[in-house]
């Protein structure tokens, strides 16, 4: 069994739009099983979205169609579909009672064009739209080998489709009899040929459950994918691979799946009930906005500042400017005195100070590379660790947060 998708519309052709529902379709068909063989765009354009709905049904058994389901003239997918399956296009009633009553509670008029939202090829499913005014179609087809095609056409925009498809869509498909289970698990510390040196024969090709690794902005995941017969069958073979990953990482795993580094420290400084703030030079407030973006932040995150000047760093932090003048701004001495004036100003368990990098020199490859400077003060801790800015200077600011945020999970977990 396989599937196919096409997606409708001028905006996606012309580059205004970018398709994101086929590439959600894919990753979510692939987990009931039924591999994707053809992706296609197309414009509004009736001819061609018959040919393109023809071709995709002559060799696929199952083909999904988003977009084009709107109440505008360039809105053509129902009209495509009477075409392919030779038929004509009827009303379906308790389908326009829901649009009239989608504009009514919008206390708006509805116009005349919407009934075409209730107008569906002879022998189609409408399939309910509980979030717009489009119902989608379902439709059966026999290609020319005798067998049947499954056609779903649904709305274009992301959130009408994802709730149709999981709805209405899943459950008329039988998956292709395996299933498709995926994990990741998030580490930092270590960089990406270092991490597959540590997983050695993990990562190896045509393992089951196949194990990938992706860098972004110095944080590792690894990406556990298996197929299987059951949800069951997966989630065993997943749990085995995830524990010896684990086994091998040690500390530097922080959490799984979208959990990111201020996720993992607010969830621990929370469980130790332990409170921090933040001092920032170089990451100009990054840091405060990483832990502030993290629901239930404010039980364990009580503030920051950004002090970018010597004058800041002494009216805010209390650190000696003749310190700063003797040791630089970008040293280890300011760090900790910025970690230590931090900790005391807001009278929290920990602070994190962020100093200053200078600026890349791409042009001058015997430049110096430049480094900053981060630091933790705690009850019983002083750390200070030199942070240097290889690659992308871009990635710089959230490398330095997250190697800060990182030395305080660390600590916090006795690593
Ligand atoms: P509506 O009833 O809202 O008109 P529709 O089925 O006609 O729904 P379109 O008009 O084709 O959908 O698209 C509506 C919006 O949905 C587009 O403006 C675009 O923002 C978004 N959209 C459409 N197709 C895609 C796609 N393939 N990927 C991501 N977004 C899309």
């Amino acid at each position: 069994m396989s599937a196919e998708i096409i997606a409708v519309g001028t905006e996606i052709t012309s580059g205004a739009k970018l398709d994101t529902n086929s590439q959600w379709l894919s990753l979510e068909l692939a987990e009931i099983g039924i591999p994707v063989r053809a992706h296609c765009t197309i414009w509004d354009d009736l001819e061609e979205m018959v040919a393109a709905i023809r071709t995709a049904a002559e060799r696929s058994d199952v083909v999904l169609i988003t977009g084009g389901l709107g109440p505008t003239l360039d809105d053509l997918t129902r009209e495509a579909l009477a075409r392919v399956a030779g038929v004509e296009l009827e009303l379906h009633a308790p389908s326009l009672e829901h649009v009239k009553t989608m504009f009514a509670r919008r206390n708006r008029p509805m116009p005349e064009r919407n009934v075409m939202q209730a107008m569906f090829p002879i022998g189609a499913q409408p399939l309910p739209n509980p979030r717009g005014t489009a119902p989608g179609v379902w439709m059966t087809v026999t290609r020319s080998d005798g067998k049947q095609c499954r056609i779903a056409a649904m709305p274009g925009v992301p959130s009408e489709m994802k709730m149709m498809y999981r709805q209405q869509v899943v459950p008329r498909l039988d998956g292709g009899g395996r299933v498709i289970r995926r994990a990741r698990i998030n580490c930092f510390g270590v960089g990406e040929s270092q991490a597959e040196e540590m997983l050695g024969e993990l990562t190896a090709r045509g393992r089951d459950p196949d194990v990938g690794i992706t860098a972004h902005e110095a944080t590792i995941t690894l990406r556990i994918t298996t197929e299987g017969l059951s949800a069951e069958e997966c989630r065993e073979k997943i749990e085995r691979t995830r524990n010896a990953i684990i086994n091998r990482m040690g500390s530097c795993v922080f959490g799984s799946e979208d959990e990111e580094l201020e996720h993992a420290l607010v969830r621990l400084l929370n469980q130790r009930r332990a409170s921090l703030s933040t001092a920032e030079s170089g990451t100009g407030g990054l840091l405060s906005y990483k832990l502030t973006g993290v629901s239930g932040f404010d039980t364990c995150y009580k503030g920051g500042v950004v002090a970018p000047t010597h004058a800041a760093k002494r009216d805010m932090l209390g650190v000696d400017p003749l310190m700063l003048r003797s040791y630089g701004d970008i040293s280890s001495e300011a760090a900790e005195a910025m970690a230590r004036g931090c900790r005391q100003k807001f009278g929290t368990n920990f602070a994190l100070a962020v100093t200053e990098w200078a600026d890349f020199k791409a042009d001058d490859p015997f430049a110096a590379v430049p480094a900053s400077f981060v630091a933790l003060a705690g009850p019983k801790v002083i750390q200070v660790e030199k942070v240097q800015h290889f690659g992308d200077p871009e990635i710089a600011k959230s490398r330095t947060a997250k190697t800060a945020m990182n030395m305080l999970r660390l600590h916090l977990i006795g690593g």
